[in-house]
């Protein structure tokens, strides 16, 4: 990672307007005015050209580097737009995007609201990426899911478009370590799975190298606005300009949008991650029951994601962990060395209705993206972003997220 502080230092807040003609020292506060036009500009400890301040102004600031705003930068700075890419943690993806499962698909599980208008672009998304990004790998080992009245043919389950019910015999050459094969399961041979965190921070790479600027350490504790509109954030390390502020900050969107008086209702919806080492190639598919949902996500490391209660302490997490553990080993075998790496509980953003992406301010210098399954969804809406903010024009395919739903109630 570039060390906090790389390149262009961030000037003190309220003082980054330079002073036309006063040879490129001095300062004023910058309210009230936006007079451009020094031949050179400081800013922080290095001095900038006008086109250099003029291109920081114009620059698209992210905040979050999860799967989304890593998405979002990525998509952005490979047409060539100026990003700043801003998070309080001191690397990429330690949010959701850090204790996710990394199950992709375009066909099972839920689509609410916008969702479903970018389910057919998914997969092709992901391709896409994995052919671009060096460090974007997929897994495609389709998925298995048995177990609830649902996944039971003649059980009133519909199956979605590429799904098919499969029998012991086929469940037993999928899942040939699977002690006892159930008897039906659903069989979604175009699911796969990624590595959220080596994901996200494949494209934080890939957009760096494309000129966006990283910056890690430094949490945005608001939004700095001059004569109504927004012109960057203001964050612990200082200002950095920006004329358009995408908040991508997961479950902590609604923080950052409630003194805009955007009221957004995202919820932080606990669940558990877990991770374990086994033998490689103990698991084939995506094993998905009503307990726990089981990969591998490379050889010989188990990733489980299992719903639990937040308030749980670190004892009862631990023997949660250790629970499932041991559940797994017996349905494989019993014997089979399987060993607890380590868990967390990730706070999964959840808009009420779907995902939220778009302006949430008139003069459109704030734009949120936020949604469950992001996992799934980031490259899609990355791309579509970069697509809105670029044209200026409304994208079609994001035309069920807009936040605007929510002041019509
Ligand atoms: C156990 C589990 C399993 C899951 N399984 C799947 C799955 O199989 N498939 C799927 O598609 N999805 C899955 N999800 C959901 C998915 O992980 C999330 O939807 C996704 O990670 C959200 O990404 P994000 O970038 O919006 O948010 P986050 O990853 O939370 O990123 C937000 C970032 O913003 C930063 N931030 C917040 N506030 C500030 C601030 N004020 N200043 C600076 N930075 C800030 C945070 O540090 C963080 O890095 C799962 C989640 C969990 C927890």
């Amino acid at each position: 990672m570039e060390p906090f502080g790389a390149g262009i230092v961030p000037p003190e807040p309220d003082h980054y307007i330079a002073r036309r003609g006063d040879g490129g020292g001095a300062w004023r506060n910058g309210r009230g005015g936006d007079t451009l036009g020094a031949a050179s500009v400081r800013l922080g400890s290095i001095r900038c050209s006008e086109i250099e301040w003029r291109a920081l102004m114009s620059t698209v600031a992210i905040v979050g580097a999860g799967i989304v705003g890593a998405s979002v930068a990525y998509h952005l700075a490979r047409r060539s737009v100026s990003v700043t890419l801003i998070d309080r943690a001191p690397s990429p993806a330690t949010g959701a995007t850090g204790e996710s499962f990394g199950w992709i698909g375009d066909a099972g599980g839920e689509w609410p609201g916008g969702a479903e208008d970018l389910r057919a672009s998914v997969l092709a998304d992901y391709r896409r990426l994995a052919a671009e990004v060096p460090g974007v790998a997929i897994r495609w080992t389709g998925s298995l899911r048995w177990g609830d009245a649902s996944a039971q043919p003649g059980g009133g389950a519909r199956l979605a478009h590429g799904q098919q019910w499969i029998g012991r015999g086929d469940i037993a050459a999928l899942e040939p370590h699977l002690r006892e094969p159930p008897e039906w399961a659903v069989y979604t041979p175009t699911d796969g799975g990624v590595d959220p965190v080596r994901t996200t921070e494949a494209l934080v790479q890939a957009a760096r190298a494309l000129g966006a600027r990283v910056v890690l350490g430094a949490g945005v504790a608001s939004l700095k606005i001059a004569s109504g509109r927004v012109e960057g954030v203001l964050s612990q390390a200082g200002l950095y300009p920006a004329s358009t502020v995408v908040l991508a900050a997961g479950a902590d969107v609604g923080a950052l949008c409630a003194p805009l008086g955007v009221a957004l209702p995202v919820a932080a919806s606990p669940a558990f991650r877990i991770s374990a080492a086994a033998p490689p190639g103990l698991i084939r598919t995506i094993l998905d029951n009503p307990d726990v949902d089981i990969r591998e996500s490379r050889d010989g490391h188990l990733v489980m994601a299992a719903f639990h209660d937040d308030g749980a302490s670190g004892v009862a997490l631990e023997r949660f962990a250790q629970h499932l553990v041991g559940c797994v080993q017996a349905s494989f075998g019993g014997s089979v060395p399987l060993r607890l790496l380590g868990h967390g509980i990730g706070r999964r953003p959840m808009p009420t209705g779907g995902p939220v992406v778009g302006y949430v301010t008139p003069d459109k210098s704030v734009y949120v993206a936020v949604m469950h399954s992001a996992i799934t969804l980031a490259p899609t809406v990355g791309r579509l972003i970069a697509d809105e903010l670029i044209s200026g024009e409304p994208v079609a395919g994001l035309r069920r997220c807009r936040p605007q739903r929510f002041s019509k109630q």
